[in-house]
């Protein structure tokens, strides 16, 4: 890797009032000379007349960035063009950078790629930079800087850290093991370190999936009988016509998914199909089951019931708000659930969105400094407490099989952090990324 010198497009595509396009690899500060002919002072704006270096002609006025390397963000030799941002003139620069021998357009994720190999990043700051990218919402926007800028890493480290020095001391013992006393002595004191850090990492574990969530969308569900008015919340909520509304009972057969930004935290609200008993078609009964599935995946079930609507009080597992719709009906308190709306009329409808906000607010506190933001990153730290627990448990191991497990565990971190094994991880590390990151 690194052989080639690599370019493209890295702002976004279509007009803009700017476009940036980047380059690394041993040729970008020949490329600059090309396009440019002269070389900017290192790591400084200048406005240069880019022209072509096969004939000469002129391509745009630019701001030109020579980022010699190992100082850039791939580790090699690195130069930006902020050119205007119209297609045909981002089609000539990149026309003219492709005209240079050894430079080639890049592939997705490979400016970041090339980053990562030349240990700028480490795989977890790489996830945490596609995240950044993908950002939406405030607090997804915390939690991906949080992880890119090594927030998360830094942690991750320091375990793998203590961890390390634990090993080196029972490694050191096990070379006087022969000796009186001395597997003993390294066990009392390697043991409550390593049952000291599992239990600050199961700590970490038992997140409520903050980080995950965060990441993904945080799941609230629609849920009662047909005919409470969950579509037509939802539409409310979404100020949109997202899902149809109808008199019949049971034509919300799909769930629909609209998204909303509540305090920073993205929320995925989801309509489903009205659960009653004993569902009178077979296609009624799919939209049920489907219904149960994404009420069990629910961060918060809201439960809604209505005045003309046989309508039980929630009984449910998960988290749930239980809400009276259609109090535009009756008059005076005739419910017992916690808040009265009326999709139709839209009253309390802002009482509702401020109590999901709150609630998602509160339920997601301490999100941006979430230590894990995906399934890949929870099993190593869960495999790596796994190995921990055998090397603390209640067996009492000999000395050369706690260094083993202790050896294990630590590996456990370096594959999380990118280290080592990282071959069958890149692909999937990588594919969030597009074409210029
Ligand atoms: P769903 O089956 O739970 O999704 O219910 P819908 O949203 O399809 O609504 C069922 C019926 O109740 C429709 O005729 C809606 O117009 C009506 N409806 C929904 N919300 C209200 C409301 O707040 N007040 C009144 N009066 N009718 C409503």
């Amino acid at each position: 890797m690194g052989a080639d010198t690599i370019y493209s497009l890295s702002s976004g595509a279509g007009r803009a009032g700017v476009a940036v396009i980047r380059v690394s690899g041993p040729k970008a500060g020949a490329a600059v000379k090309a396009l440019a002919r002269r070389m900017p002072e290192p790591r400084r704006a200048s406005l240069s007349r880019l022209t072509h270096p096969q004939d000469g002609a002129a391509i745009d006025e630019a701001l030109v960035l020579w980022l010699p390397g190992p100082r850039s963000f791939t580790g090699e030799d690195s130069a930006e063009f902020h050119v205007h941002g119209g297609r045909a003139v981002v089609a000539a620069a990149l026309d003219a950078l492709g005209s240079i021998e050894g430079l080639r357009p890049a592939e997705a994720g490979e400016f970041t790629r090339r980053a990562f190999a030349n240990g700028r990043l480490d795989l977890v700051a790489v996830e945490g930079l596609a995240d950044l990218i993908a950002a939406e919402t405030e607090v997804q926007r915390r939690l991906a800087q949080f992880h890119s800028g090594g927030g998360a890493s830094a942690v991750f480290e320091a375990w793998r850290g203590e961890m390390i020095q634990v090993l080196a001391r029972l490694e050191a013992a096990i070379d006087f093991v022969d000796e009186e006393g001395v597997a003993d002595t390294a066990l009392s004191e390697a043991l409550p370190r390593l049952a000291a850090l599992r239990d600050g990492m199961r700590t970490k574990l038992d997140d409520q999936h903050q980080g995950e969530r965060v990441r993904e969308g945080v799941r609230i569900v629609l849920a009662g009988p047909p005919n409470v008015g969950k579509s037509s919340l939802l539409n409310r909520l979404a100020q949109r016509e997202a899902a149809i509304v109808s008199a019949t009972p049971g034509t919300t057969r799909d769930v629909i998914e609209v998204h909303l930004d509540l305090a920073g935290v993205p929320i995925i609200v989801s309509d489903t199909a009205g659960l009653r008993r004993g569902p009178t078609d077979e296609i009624e009964a799919v939209g049920m089951a489907r219904t149960r599935d994404t009420m069990a995946g629910a961060d918060l079930v809201v439960w809604l019931s209505a005045p003309d609507v046989d309508s039980p009080p929630p009984a449910l597992d998960s988290e749930a708000l239980w809400i009276f719709n259609k109090c535009d009906l009756v008059s005076g308190n005739a419910t017992a659930a916690t808040l009265q709306v009326s999709a139709k009329t839209g009253h309390n409808v802002d009482v509702l969105v401020d109590r999901l906000s709150t609630w998602a607010r509160q339920r997601f506190a301490s999100a941006d400094s979430a230590l894990i933001t995906r399934d890949r990153q929870r099993r190593a730290i869960e495999a790596c407490c796994a190995h921990l627990d055998a090397a603390t448990g209640t067996q009492g191991l000999a000395l050369e099989l706690v260094t083993e497990e202790v050896r294990l565990a630590a590996r456990e971190l370096a594959r999380l952090v990118g280290r080592i094994d990282v071959e069958d991880l890149l692909d999937v590390v990588f594919r969030d990324f597009c074409i210029g990151k």
